[in-house]
């Protein structure tokens, strides 16, 4: 071979080379990428037969599921909740063995100062359990075969289920609602009849992770977004609240019929409804023979639905938390973004209070006091759970946390008259943890923090601490832009940690990702120190492993103040502030000086409070 045609072979070679190494790169680049955002999707219709003497109820559910991810998948997995409610199931086993069980699902045969807790799963009777056991269950007409482990339905599909498909499952099954033990159940404390949460065989969902068919230990859930119609035969007596709006209102009565038209009720012992709801990642309900219900059409045209226990004890209370529920909606919908569906409940259903599509379940109510901030709160999840919704499981600090952050602020406004700042005095059980060794990073799964307290103060304090720590790092103004961007971009979707960090860095323009890392991720703390000293020089000391910018303030020795702002350099730059910008500091150097204009006479680190400082004893100066 002459060069020349060597020369040409070889550039043919180094194109296709080239060429290869183009392709593989996108290949690589599209493997890692997760941009193309895809999520399952669920149509149930079921029929549901309830016989309120046993509580015991058969159903019928066609589950239409589209296969959106870019797999094939060979199995599919379903929650069977109320097989938590049994002796010896592994919610059982969770509450024998964690030492600082949740007094509601607990005995105690000691006394308060000696406990000795005896788990009330464990004396569940067979006709006071829970179960949900399916029946018979066809993959687009043809028997599948599963198995039951638990709470989890195992599916091995008859034929997989391409990327882009549909499949029809048909199902037969039959529940028993226990006894009430947590969130769901018959005759709990205040007495309602039938709280029906987490009732049916529901999909488990599968996402960019892969499947998340995790056992029902104690907290938290993770639906899949869709359709549900929902028909309900029960004992006319009963009326029933729930997500869905009721579409066949007059052959119902109830308090949902148009007065002004006339009803067409049936003769039968049981009515049928009929619910529709669009778009939602859950279906829950409760009846009760003897609820009042009251609707209040808001403003914006969002119908609120009121049904509680029709006794003297609770009527005050529940009425007058009626408009305060239109103010809190009001407050969301400016604050966050606007509640998308046309109905909402409140419903007294459970222990304490839980979110739910379209409604929640309260407990109690003899004042406005008891029930107005849990209101707030369990309003507030329908963003944080029920419109963007995170994998509660691997992320309940960003529902619970992002809830209590927003539900604070509107109680403080709308209670209390406040401006609706955050407040430093909420971080005390944050620091309670802290100092007793109880904190878990906050990545830890819901229900696998080794006690009950490290989850409820990590998930709901810790977690609202997320963004008061936002608003020291990057200002008060982008929080705000910062949830309404959040909404905008997510709404319908599951956003993870990285997603809402994301945002806060759009719209600030700053590098927040060891933010993330340090307050989530670890359980570092943040605590900065005054170190020295001198006539117009001061040395400051990061003691804590956690780094954050800082705000400081000097008052010299003629009376006059300073503002200062030390800019984390891994930030990047500094939240938009009117105080004077210093040099950057590294995380790397635990100290830090620099000189002032005047003679000192006293020094604040963080003067608001608004930083998580573990320890304030050193954070100020005074010369003597
Ligand atoms: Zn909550």
């Amino acid at each position: 071979m002459d060069m020349v045609i060597l020369r040409k072979r070889n550039n043919l070679r180094m194109k296709k080379a080239l060429i290869l190494l183009i392709i593989l790169t996108t290949i690589i680049v599209s493997a890692q990428n997760n941009t193309t955002y895809w999520q399952q999707h669920v149509d149930y219709t079921m029929d549901i037969d309830f016989d309120v003497k046993n509580y015991q109820y058969k159903g019928t559910q066609k589950l239409i599921y589209t296969n959106n991810s870019p797999e094939t998948l060979h199995n599919v997995f379903y929650h069977l909740y109320y097989n938590a409610f049994q002796p010896n199931s592994e919610m059982d086993a969770r509450l024998q063995a964690i030492v600082d069980p949740d007094g509601r699902m607990v005995n105690n045969l000691g006394t308060n100062q000696n406990p000795k807790y005896e788990s009330r799963i464990a004396k569940l009777k067979l006709n006071e359990i829970g179960y949900l056991k399916v029946l018979s269950l066809k993959q687009n007409g043809e028997e599948l075969k599963y198995t039951t482990e638990g709470t989890v339905l195992e599916v091995k599909l008859n034929t997989p289920l391409q990327p882009g498909k549909k499949v029809t499952f048909d199902m037969i099954f039959e529940g028993q609602l226990p006894v009430h033990i947590r969130r769901a159940g018959r005759n709990n404390e205040d007495n309602v009849a039938l709280s029906m949460a987490q009732w049916y065989p529901k999909m488990a969902e599968y996402d960019f992770e892969g499947w998340h068919a995790h056992p029902y230990i104690a907290r938290e859930f993770f639906g899949v977004w869709g359709d549900f119609d929902v028909t309900l035969h029960i004992d006319r007596n009963y009326t029933v609240g729930g997500t869905g709006v009721l579409q066949n209102p007059q052959e119902i009565g109830h308090g949902y019929e148009d007065a002004s038209q006339k009803l067409k009720l049936s003769k039968e012992q049981k009515l049928n409804w009929h619910f529709v709801a669009e778009n939602v990642n859950d279906f829950t309900w409760a009846a009760d023979p003897n609820y009042t219900h009251d609707k209040l059409i808001t403003a914006s045209g969002t119908e609120l639905h009121f049904l509680y226990k029709n006794t003297e004890e609770y009527s005050k209370a529940w009425k007058e938390i009626q408009p305060l529920t239109e103010k809190a909606l009001n407050y969301y919908n400016e604050n966050i973004g606007k509640y998308p569906w046309k109905q909402y409940s409140v419903i007294q259903g459970g222990d304490g209070g839980m979110e739910y599509a379209m409604c929640t379940f309260i407990a109690g109510g003899k004042s406005l006091n008891e029930i107005a901030g849990t209101v707030f709160h369990e309003l507030a999840h329908t963003w944080f759970h029920t419109i963007l919704a995170t994998n509660e499981n691997k992320n309940s600090w960003m529902d619970e946390g992002f809830t209590e952050y927003i539900s604070s602020l509107a109680s403080n406004k709308i209670l209390k008259g406040g401006d609706g700042k955050p407040s430093s005095s909420s971080y005390s059980g944050y620091f309670y943890l802290v100092n007793n060794g109880f904190d878990e990073p906050l990545t830890t799964h819901a229900d696998r923090f080794n006690t009950n307290i490290a989850f409820s103060v990590g998930s709901y304090t810790k977690g609202s601490m997320f963004l008061t720590q936002l608003n020291y790092i990057i200002g008060e103004e982008n929080v705000k832009e910062m949830l309404k961007k959040y909404f905008t971009d997510f709404k319908f979707k599951h956003p993870t940690p990285n997603d809402a960090k994301r945002v806060a860095e759009k719209v600030s323009g700053l590098q927040l990702d060891w933010f993330l890392n340090e307050w989530i991720e670890t359980t570092h703390t943040i605590d900065y120190a005054i170190a020295k000293v001198g006539e117009r020089n001061i040395t400051l000391a990061r003691v804590g492993q956690m780094p954050m910018p800082i705000d400081l303030t000097v008052t010299y020795i003629d009376g006059t103040k300073e503002d200062f702002n030390i800019p984390l350099r891994m930030m990047r730059g500094n939240k938009p502030t009117t105080a004077t910008i210093l040099k950057d500091w590294t995380w790397a150097h635990p100290t830090y000086s620099f000189l002032v204009s005047k003679e000192i006479r006293s020094i604040v680190i963080d003067p608001l409070e608004m930083m998580a400082d573990i320890d304030k004893t050193n954070n100020t100066f005074q010369k003597e």
